[in-house]
């Protein structure tokens, strides 16, 4: 089958310092994935270079969407493709409406295709129940003032009425009490992680998470590179251990 993602080789820079060093990684539809590491380790730089994100140099390797290199290419021809990213730290647009910022984005990716206002305040208000949250929501403006688990539940949504075919998820757990995290499990398992077409990056530090959203394989980026790939029982086992067993494990 086509692999959804694949990654390789990859080198990835900041600033002059090498952060990602020969990281390999292939997604197929309908896996869910989780990379766990140690602050610092190059997670947050792994999914903004995933996405485009213009600070990052790739001095090697390549990126494949679909069999299709994209090592080059925008955020906006990714997010057209059908790739998206759930930020760590989502940042505020005062002054700008949730309802507005989701419809530009749908509109930015569904192209010159007109989404008719009336069949968009459905689509979002669906989503919004599904993600529990209140209408009023719609109208504020985007993170301004949120909490953490209003800002990853905003991250969410976004993820929910765009429908793309991978989903990076960036510590959407952290900053969300028991029972936000529940909420925003389900909603991912019911948008993204039980698709036979779709593919899941979920990057966290905790294993809390993968109770809910069940990965296939879970990786361990140490240092910019992944020193440990299994199964689910991985997770359980870093918990027990941390990582630096990972690392003495492949050393
Ligand atoms: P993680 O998400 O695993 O905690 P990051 O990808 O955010 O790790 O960071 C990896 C490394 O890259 C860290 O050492 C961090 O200090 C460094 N880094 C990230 N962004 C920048 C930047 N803009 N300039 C310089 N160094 C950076
Ligand atoms: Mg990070």
């Amino acid at each position: 089958m086509l692999a959804l993602l694949e990654v390789k080789d990859l080198h990835v820079e900041i600033d002059g310092k090498a952060i990602l060093k020969g990281l390999n990684l292939t997604i197929k539809k309908g896996e869910v994935h989780a990379i766990m590491g140690p602050n610092g380790s190059g997670k947050s730089t792994l999914s903004n270079v995933l996405m485009g994100h213009p600070s990052y140099t790739i001095t090697q390797g390549t990126i494949l969407f679909e069999g299709e290199d994209i090592t080059t290419l925008a955020v906006n021809e990714r997010a057209k493709k059908g790739m998206f990213l759930a930020f760590q730290y989502p940042t505020a647009i005062p002054g700008v409406t949730v309802a507005n910022f989701v419809r530009t984005a749908l509109k930015a990716i569904l192209g010159d295709e007109k989404q008719a206002v009336k069949t968009f305040r459905k689509l979002l208000k669906e989503k919004m129940a599904l993600l529990k949250m209140d209408i009023k929501f719609a109208t504020r403006y985007v993170n301004d003032g949120f909490s953490g688990g209003e800002k990853k539940r905003l991250e969410i949504l976004q993820m929910a009425v765009l429908n793309p075919k991978l989903s990076i998820l960036d510590e959407t757990d952290s900053g969300l009490d028991i029972d936000a995290l529940r909420i925003v499990s389900e909603g991912i398992n019911t948008i993204a992680a039980n698709s036979d077409e779709k593919g899941v990056l979920l990057i966290t530090h905790y294993q809390r998470m993968l109770d809910y959203v069940k990965p296939n394989f879970i990786h361990v980026l140490q240092d910019g590179v992944i020193t440990k790939s299994g199964g689910p029982e991985l997770a359980l086992e870093l918990e027990q251990t941390g990582y630096l067993a990972a690392e003495t494990a492949t050393a």
